[in-house]
């Protein structure tokens, strides 16, 4: 669900919004409980607004050495510039508002472990003998 700036855009820059963001799904990823983020908005200039969000999300995630699914926390803890003209990494605004969803999708993509792991004494599967 965007966000709207619009009441932050008429106030002095350097004003900040303190913001709720509920997410109860995200595409590619598995939320294990519906996540409430914070999201502080701060207006950088008349053009770019900053989003500094937190907040912990329970995933799942398959075990890449036994492919038994399991459980881990990742803790979000970032900023995403948005401007009317976006540059490098900032992201756009559409009009009066913000998708910070995206945003968060693509931190938690990014915050992932390469080696996916259940735990430290995995053993992988088990093969039964003959
Ligand atoms: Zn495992």
């Amino acid at each position: 669900m965007p966000i709207s700036i619009l009441g932050l855009s008429r106030l002095s820059d350097g004003s900040q919004k303190p913001q709720k963001l509920d997410i109860s799904e995200l595409d590619d990823i598995e939320l294990l409980n519906p996540v409430t983020f914070d999201v502080m908005l701060t207006k950088v200039s008349h053009e770019t607004f900053d989003a500094h969000v937190t907040g912990d999300v329970a995933i799942l995630l398959n075990c890449n050495r036994c492919l038994k699914r399991f459980k881990t926390t990742i803790g979000l803890d970032f900023h995403a510039l948005y401007s009317d003209d976006p540059v490098d990494d900032q992201w756009p605004i559409d009009k009066n508002d913000i998708d910070i969803e995206e945003a968060i999708r693509q931190e938690i993509l990014f915050e992932l472990p390469v080696l996916q792991i259940c735990s430290e004494k995995c053993t992988g599967i088990k093969s039964n003998k003959l």
